[in-house]
Protein backbone atom coordinates (compact mmCIF):
# COMPACT_ATOMS: atom_id res chain seq x y z
CA UNK A 1 0.00 0.00 0.00
CA UNK A 2 2.73 2.50 0.51
CA UNK A 3 4.51 1.73 -2.82
CA UNK A 4 1.52 3.73 -4.06
CA UNK A 5 3.68 6.88 -2.61
CA UNK A 6 7.00 8.18 -3.27
CA UNK A 7 6.60 9.66 0.01
CA UNK A 8 4.66 7.56 2.40
CA UNK A 9 3.22 9.01 5.97
CA UNK A 10 2.70 5.33 7.64
CA UNK A 11 5.74 3.49 9.22
CA UNK A 12 4.07 0.12 10.38
CA UNK A 13 4.56 -2.20 7.41
CA UNK A 14 8.42 -1.04 7.21
CA UNK A 15 8.73 -1.52 10.98
CA UNK A 16 7.28 -4.75 10.59
CA UNK A 17 9.93 -5.84 7.99
CA UNK A 18 12.61 -4.31 9.82
CA UNK A 19 11.83 -5.81 13.09
CA UNK A 20 10.23 -9.01 12.24
CA UNK A 21 12.84 -11.40 13.77
CA UNK A 22 13.04 -9.64 16.76
CA UNK A 23 9.31 -9.32 17.54
CA UNK A 24 8.55 -12.75 16.36
CA UNK A 25 11.39 -13.80 19.03
CA UNK A 26 9.04 -11.52 21.34
CA UNK A 27 6.06 -13.89 20.51
CA UNK A 28 7.67 -16.76 20.96
CA UNK A 29 9.22 -15.92 24.43
CA UNK A 30 6.19 -15.05 25.85
CA UNK A 31 3.62 -17.51 24.49
CA UNK A 32 5.87 -20.43 25.54
CA UNK A 33 5.88 -19.51 29.14
CA UNK A 34 2.37 -19.77 29.52
CA UNK A 35 1.69 -16.71 31.66
CA UNK A 36 -0.19 -14.03 29.93
CA UNK A 37 -1.47 -11.69 32.32
CA UNK A 38 0.41 -9.27 34.34
CA UNK A 39 3.85 -11.21 34.54
CA UNK A 40 7.42 -10.28 34.85
CA UNK A 41 7.57 -8.83 31.02
CA UNK A 42 5.16 -6.20 32.29
CA UNK A 43 6.81 -5.19 35.25
CA UNK A 44 10.20 -5.09 33.33
CA UNK A 45 8.81 -2.69 30.88
CA UNK A 46 7.57 -0.44 33.78
CA UNK A 47 10.85 -0.06 35.39
CA UNK A 48 12.54 0.27 31.65
CA UNK A 49 10.06 3.39 31.46
CA UNK A 50 11.11 4.72 34.66
CA UNK A 51 14.58 4.81 33.99
CA UNK A 52 14.18 6.33 30.56
CA UNK A 53 11.98 9.05 31.53
CA UNK A 54 12.95 9.54 35.29
CA UNK A 55 9.44 9.30 36.58
CA UNK A 56 8.80 7.32 39.77
CA UNK A 57 5.88 4.82 38.94
CA UNK A 58 4.90 3.79 35.63
CA UNK A 59 1.57 1.61 35.57
CA UNK A 60 1.32 0.35 32.29
CA UNK A 61 -2.68 0.00 30.83
CA UNK A 62 -4.66 -0.82 28.09
CA UNK A 63 -4.45 2.85 26.00
CA UNK A 64 -3.41 6.46 26.73
CA UNK A 65 -7.09 6.65 27.01
CA UNK A 66 -7.28 4.88 30.17
CA UNK A 67 -4.38 6.37 31.51
CA UNK A 68 -6.07 10.12 31.25
CA UNK A 69 -9.13 8.43 32.69
CA UNK A 70 -7.37 6.39 35.79
CA UNK A 71 -4.81 9.21 36.53
CA UNK A 72 -7.67 11.48 37.16
CA UNK A 73 -9.95 8.94 38.88
CA UNK A 74 -7.12 8.52 41.12
CA UNK A 75 -6.50 12.40 41.99
CA UNK A 76 -10.02 12.13 42.88
CA UNK A 77 -11.76 14.31 39.99
CA UNK A 78 -15.09 13.56 38.66
CA UNK A 79 -18.68 15.30 39.23
CA UNK A 80 -18.99 19.14 39.31
CA UNK A 81 -15.06 19.37 38.45
CA UNK A 82 -14.12 21.36 35.75
CA UNK A 83 -10.75 20.67 34.33
CA UNK A 84 -9.41 22.85 31.98
CA UNK A 85 -7.56 21.55 28.35
CA UNK A 86 -6.80 23.02 25.29
CA UNK A 87 -9.47 22.34 21.80
CA UNK A 88 -6.45 21.10 19.74
CA UNK A 89 -5.67 17.66 20.61
CA UNK A 90 -7.14 13.77 19.90
CA UNK A 91 -10.73 13.56 20.99
CA UNK A 92 -9.36 11.49 23.74
CA UNK A 93 -8.03 14.09 25.56
CA UNK A 94 -11.60 16.09 26.34
CA UNK A 95 -13.50 12.02 25.74
CA UNK A 96 -11.42 11.07 29.16
CA UNK A 97 -12.86 14.40 31.04
CA UNK A 98 -16.13 13.56 30.06
CA UNK A 99 -15.91 9.99 31.01
CA UNK A 100 -14.63 10.44 34.68
CA UNK A 101 -18.15 12.98 34.65
CA UNK A 102 -16.40 16.16 35.06
CA UNK A 103 -16.42 19.19 32.85
CA UNK A 104 -14.33 20.09 30.06
CA UNK A 105 -13.26 23.95 30.42
CA UNK A 106 -11.46 25.24 26.94
CA UNK A 107 -8.45 27.78 26.91
CA UNK A 108 -7.10 28.70 23.11
CA UNK A 109 -3.94 27.75 22.21
CA UNK A 110 -0.25 29.29 21.24
CA UNK A 111 1.38 29.39 17.48
CA UNK A 112 2.87 26.14 18.25
CA UNK A 113 -0.33 24.62 19.00
CA UNK A 114 0.22 23.74 22.95
CA UNK A 115 -2.05 25.66 25.68
CA UNK A 116 -1.57 29.41 26.36
CA UNK A 117 -0.90 29.53 29.88
CA UNK A 118 -2.08 33.14 29.86
CA UNK A 119 -5.64 31.94 29.01
CA UNK A 120 -6.00 29.26 31.17
CA UNK A 121 -5.55 31.64 33.68
CA UNK A 122 -8.30 33.63 32.54
CA UNK A 123 -10.58 30.21 32.41
CA UNK A 124 -10.30 29.07 36.48
CA UNK A 125 -13.63 29.13 38.23
CA UNK A 126 -14.45 28.40 41.87
CA UNK A 127 -15.41 24.59 40.62
CA UNK A 128 -11.93 24.41 38.87
CA UNK A 129 -9.69 21.23 39.93
CA UNK A 130 -7.06 20.52 37.08
CA UNK A 131 -5.33 21.21 34.16
CA UNK A 132 -4.81 19.31 31.56
CA UNK A 133 -1.89 20.40 29.06
CA UNK A 134 -1.54 18.40 25.98
CA UNK A 135 2.19 17.86 24.20
CA UNK A 136 0.77 17.81 21.27
CA UNK A 137 2.97 16.18 18.24
CA UNK A 138 5.72 15.94 20.93
CA UNK A 139 6.28 19.29 21.77
CA UNK A 140 6.09 20.18 26.01
CA UNK A 141 3.55 22.55 27.14
CA UNK A 142 5.20 25.37 28.96
CA UNK A 143 4.97 23.85 31.83
CA UNK A 144 6.69 26.01 34.30
CA UNK A 145 4.03 28.92 33.77
CA UNK A 146 1.88 26.04 33.97
CA UNK A 147 3.05 24.36 37.62
CA UNK A 148 2.65 27.80 38.70
CA UNK A 149 -0.94 28.52 37.99
CA UNK A 150 -1.66 25.15 39.68
CA UNK A 151 0.06 25.80 42.48
CA UNK A 152 -1.42 29.40 42.99
CA UNK A 153 -4.62 28.02 42.21
CA UNK A 154 -4.48 25.31 44.24
CA UNK A 155 -5.26 22.58 41.26
CA UNK A 156 -4.06 19.22 40.06
CA UNK A 157 -2.23 18.66 36.93
CA UNK A 158 -2.18 15.66 34.31
CA UNK A 159 -0.61 16.17 31.43
CA UNK A 160 -1.57 14.69 28.28
CA UNK A 161 1.70 12.78 27.66
CA UNK A 162 0.70 10.37 24.67
CA UNK A 163 3.16 11.71 22.26
CA UNK A 164 5.93 13.02 24.69
CA UNK A 165 7.90 9.77 24.51
CA UNK A 166 11.55 11.24 24.18
CA UNK A 167 10.20 14.42 23.86
CA UNK A 168 11.91 16.84 26.29
CA UNK A 169 11.59 20.49 28.53
CA UNK A 170 14.40 22.06 29.95
CA UNK A 171 16.11 19.00 29.72
CA UNK A 172 13.40 16.99 31.95
CA UNK A 173 11.36 13.95 30.06
CA UNK A 174 8.07 14.43 29.46
CA UNK A 175 5.48 13.23 32.20
CA UNK A 176 7.41 14.06 35.00
CA UNK A 177 6.22 17.88 35.55
CA UNK A 178 2.65 17.70 36.76
CA UNK A 179 1.48 15.11 39.48
CA UNK A 180 1.04 12.44 37.11
CA UNK A 181 0.74 12.17 33.32
CA UNK A 182 -0.72 9.60 30.38
CA UNK A 183 1.21 8.24 27.62
CA UNK A 184 0.24 6.21 25.04
CA UNK A 185 1.28 3.31 23.30
CA UNK A 186 -1.05 3.33 20.20
CA UNK A 187 1.13 1.90 16.84
CA UNK A 188 1.51 5.40 15.27
CA UNK A 189 3.06 6.82 18.52
CA UNK A 190 7.06 6.89 18.63
CA UNK A 191 7.38 4.01 21.05
CA UNK A 192 4.37 1.64 19.97
CA UNK A 193 3.05 -1.38 21.05
CA UNK A 194 1.63 -4.08 18.42
CA UNK A 195 -2.23 -2.93 19.41
CA UNK A 196 -3.42 -0.56 21.87
CA UNK A 197 -1.51 -0.13 25.41
CA UNK A 198 -0.36 2.76 27.08
CA UNK A 199 0.93 3.82 30.98
CA UNK A 200 0.10 6.48 33.56
CA UNK A 201 3.90 7.61 35.48
CA UNK A 202 3.57 9.87 38.57
CA UNK A 203 5.91 10.64 41.59
CA UNK A 204 2.80 9.65 43.78
CA UNK A 205 3.05 6.87 45.70
CA UNK A 206 -1.02 7.16 46.20
CA UNK A 207 -1.43 8.05 43.14
CA UNK A 208 0.46 4.81 41.55
CA UNK A 209 -1.35 2.38 44.35
CA UNK A 210 -4.69 3.22 43.54
CA UNK A 211 -3.96 3.16 39.63
CA UNK A 212 -2.15 -0.92 40.16
CA UNK A 213 -5.02 -1.75 42.01
CA UNK A 214 -7.86 -0.07 39.12
CA UNK A 215 -6.36 -1.68 36.51
CA UNK A 216 -7.29 -4.87 37.57
CA UNK A 217 -10.53 -5.15 38.95
CA UNK A 218 -9.67 -3.42 42.47
CA UNK A 219 -7.94 -6.84 43.27
CA UNK A 220 -5.35 -6.96 46.30
CA UNK A 221 -5.08 -10.48 45.94
CA UNK A 222 -7.32 -12.97 43.97
CA UNK A 223 -9.98 -13.20 46.62
CA UNK A 224 -9.47 -9.89 47.91
CA UNK A 225 -11.20 -6.78 46.16
CA UNK A 226 -10.67 -3.23 48.14
CA UNK A 227 -12.53 -1.42 45.63
CA UNK A 228 -14.21 -1.95 42.22
CA UNK A 229 -12.30 -1.28 39.20
CA UNK A 230 -11.76 -2.06 35.87
CA UNK A 231 -9.49 -4.17 33.44
CA UNK A 232 -7.11 -2.38 31.54
CA UNK A 233 -3.98 -4.31 31.74
CA UNK A 234 -1.09 -3.85 29.24
CA UNK A 235 -0.73 -7.07 26.84
CA UNK A 236 1.68 -9.46 27.84
CA UNK A 237 3.32 -9.73 24.25
CA UNK A 238 2.90 -6.02 23.79
CA UNK A 239 4.86 -5.07 27.31
CA UNK A 240 8.00 -7.60 25.71
CA UNK A 241 7.81 -6.10 22.31
CA UNK A 242 7.77 -2.67 24.19
CA UNK A 243 11.15 -3.21 25.80
CA UNK A 244 12.62 -4.02 22.96
CA UNK A 245 11.35 -0.82 20.86
CA UNK A 246 12.16 1.48 24.00
CA UNK A 247 16.00 0.85 23.45
CA UNK A 248 15.48 1.73 19.69
CA UNK A 249 13.42 4.48 20.54
CA UNK A 250 16.29 7.46 20.42
CA UNK A 251 17.03 6.43 17.30
CA UNK A 252 13.23 6.19 15.95
CA UNK A 253 12.92 9.97 17.00
CA UNK A 254 16.37 11.03 15.84
CA UNK A 255 15.43 10.04 12.46
CA UNK A 256 12.45 12.02 12.65
CA UNK A 257 14.43 15.14 14.06
CA UNK A 258 16.25 15.00 11.14
CA UNK A 259 13.81 14.91 8.52
CA UNK A 260 11.88 17.61 10.43
CA UNK A 261 14.95 19.66 10.12
CA UNK A 262 14.92 19.06 5.90
CA UNK A 263 11.59 20.46 5.92
CA UNK A 264 12.43 23.76 7.97
CA UNK A 265 15.73 24.62 6.13
CA UNK A 266 13.47 24.00 2.41
CA UNK A 267 10.48 25.34 2.80
CA UNK A 268 10.16 29.39 2.74
CA UNK A 269 8.33 30.78 5.46
CA UNK A 270 5.24 33.16 4.12
CA UNK A 271 2.51 31.02 2.88
CA UNK A 272 3.85 28.19 5.52
CA UNK A 273 4.46 28.76 9.20
CA UNK A 274 6.04 26.32 10.88
CA UNK A 275 6.62 26.98 14.90
CA UNK A 276 9.95 26.90 16.04
CA UNK A 277 11.75 24.77 17.94
CA UNK A 278 12.87 26.93 20.98
CA UNK A 279 16.34 26.15 22.44
CA UNK A 280 14.90 24.69 25.57
CA UNK A 281 12.38 22.40 23.21
CA UNK A 282 13.66 19.07 21.83
CA UNK A 283 10.54 17.83 20.40
CA UNK A 284 9.82 14.18 19.42
CA UNK A 285 7.74 14.78 16.39
CA UNK A 286 5.33 12.28 16.48
CA UNK A 287 4.03 14.17 14.09
CA UNK A 288 5.23 17.07 11.84
CA UNK A 289 2.82 19.54 11.48
CA UNK A 290 2.87 22.33 9.54
CA UNK A 291 0.12 25.67 8.77
CA UNK A 292 -0.46 25.98 5.67
CA UNK A 293 -2.01 28.75 3.70
CA UNK A 294 -4.86 27.17 0.97
CA UNK A 295 -4.45 23.81 2.73
CA UNK A 296 -7.00 21.78 0.78
CA UNK A 297 -5.88 22.78 -2.51
CA UNK A 298 -1.89 21.97 -1.50
CA UNK A 299 -2.67 18.79 -0.34
CA UNK A 300 -4.53 17.59 -3.19
CA UNK A 301 -1.16 18.57 -5.06
CA UNK A 302 0.87 16.85 -2.74
CA UNK A 303 -0.76 13.58 -3.81
CA UNK A 304 -1.04 14.41 -6.93
CA UNK A 305 2.76 14.04 -6.99
CA UNK A 306 3.00 11.33 -4.76
CA UNK A 307 3.28 12.63 -1.45
CA UNK A 308 1.06 11.46 1.14
CA UNK A 309 -0.01 13.63 4.32
CA UNK A 310 -2.93 14.18 6.59
CA UNK A 311 -4.92 16.79 8.66
CA UNK A 312 -4.49 16.32 12.50
CA UNK A 313 -6.99 17.60 12.64
CA UNK A 314 -9.56 19.77 10.48
CA UNK A 315 -12.13 20.12 13.59
CA UNK A 316 -11.41 22.00 16.93
CA UNK A 317 -12.68 19.75 19.75
CA UNK A 318 -15.18 22.58 21.08
CA UNK A 319 -17.30 22.29 17.77
CA UNK A 320 -17.29 18.62 17.76
CA UNK A 321 -21.34 17.34 17.66
CA UNK A 322 -20.31 15.32 21.12
CA UNK A 323 -19.44 18.99 22.66
CA UNK A 324 -22.53 20.56 22.06
CA UNK A 325 -23.68 19.82 25.56
CA UNK A 326 -21.00 22.75 26.51
CA UNK A 327 -22.63 25.52 24.45
CA UNK A 328 -19.78 26.58 22.79
CA UNK A 329 -19.52 27.97 19.24
CA UNK A 330 -17.45 28.94 16.42
CA UNK A 331 -15.12 31.82 17.12
CA UNK A 332 -14.63 31.20 21.04
CA UNK A 333 -10.84 29.66 20.26
CA UNK A 334 -10.03 31.73 17.41
CA UNK A 335 -6.34 31.04 17.44
CA UNK A 336 -7.03 27.50 17.46
CA UNK A 337 -9.97 27.12 14.69
CA UNK A 338 -7.40 29.24 12.37
CA UNK A 339 -5.06 26.37 12.95
CA UNK A 340 -7.36 23.52 11.77
CA UNK A 341 -7.93 25.13 8.44
CA UNK A 342 -4.32 25.34 8.13
CA UNK A 343 -2.74 21.96 10.04
CA UNK A 344 -1.03 19.36 7.53
CA UNK A 345 1.25 16.88 8.56
CA UNK A 346 3.99 16.47 6.16
CA UNK A 347 5.58 12.72 5.75
CA UNK A 348 8.52 12.59 7.92
CA UNK A 349 8.88 8.83 9.64
CA UNK A 350 12.12 7.32 10.34
CA UNK A 351 12.17 5.39 7.00
CA UNK A 352 12.37 8.27 4.91
CA UNK A 353 15.36 9.70 3.42
CA UNK A 354 15.98 12.85 3.53
CA UNK A 355 15.94 12.85 -0.33
CA UNK A 356 12.49 12.14 -0.21
CA UNK A 357 11.50 15.03 2.32
CA UNK A 358 13.43 17.55 0.33
CA UNK A 359 11.18 16.27 -2.76
CA UNK A 360 7.76 16.92 -0.83
CA UNK A 361 9.74 20.18 1.00
CA UNK A 362 10.50 21.44 -2.88
CA UNK A 363 7.02 20.29 -3.96
CA UNK A 364 5.64 23.00 -1.07
CA UNK A 365 7.49 25.84 -2.33
CA UNK A 366 6.57 25.23 -6.11
CA UNK A 367 2.90 25.06 -5.32
CA UNK A 368 3.17 28.77 -3.82
CA UNK A 369 5.43 29.59 -6.23
CA UNK A 370 7.97 30.80 -3.80
C1 LIG B 1 -3.05 9.05 20.92
C2 LIG B 1 -3.53 10.12 21.83
C3 LIG B 1 -4.41 9.87 22.90
C4 LIG B 1 -5.06 8.53 23.11
O1 LIG B 1 -4.18 7.49 23.31
P1 LIG B 1 -4.69 5.98 23.01
O2 LIG B 1 -3.55 5.13 23.43
O3 LIG B 1 -4.97 5.90 21.55
O4 LIG B 1 -5.90 5.76 23.84
C5 LIG B 1 -4.72 10.90 23.74
N1 LIG B 1 -4.23 12.13 23.55
C6 LIG B 1 -3.39 12.42 22.54
C7 LIG B 1 -2.83 13.80 22.43
C8 LIG B 1 -3.03 11.43 21.63
O5 LIG B 1 -2.21 11.74 20.62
Amino acid sequence: MADEFKVPFIDLQMRYEEEREEILACVDRVLSKGHLVLTEEVFEFEQKVCDYTGAKHCISLNSGTDALMIGMWAMGIGRDDEVITPPVSFVASTGSIAHIGATPVYADVLDDQTIDPAEIEKKITPRTRAIMPVHWVGRIADMDPIMDIARRHNLLVIEDAAQAMAAYYKGRHGGTFAHCAAVSAHPLKNLNAIGDGGFLLTDDDEIARKAKLYRTHGLESRDNCVMFGVNSRLDVVSAEVLKFRLDRLKGVVEARRRNANVYRSIIKPGPVFIPEEKAHEQVSYVMFIAQCDDRDRLQKYLVDHGVQTLVYYGTALHLHKAAEKYGYKRGDFPVAERQCDRVLALPHMQYLSEDQCAYAADLVNKFYGV
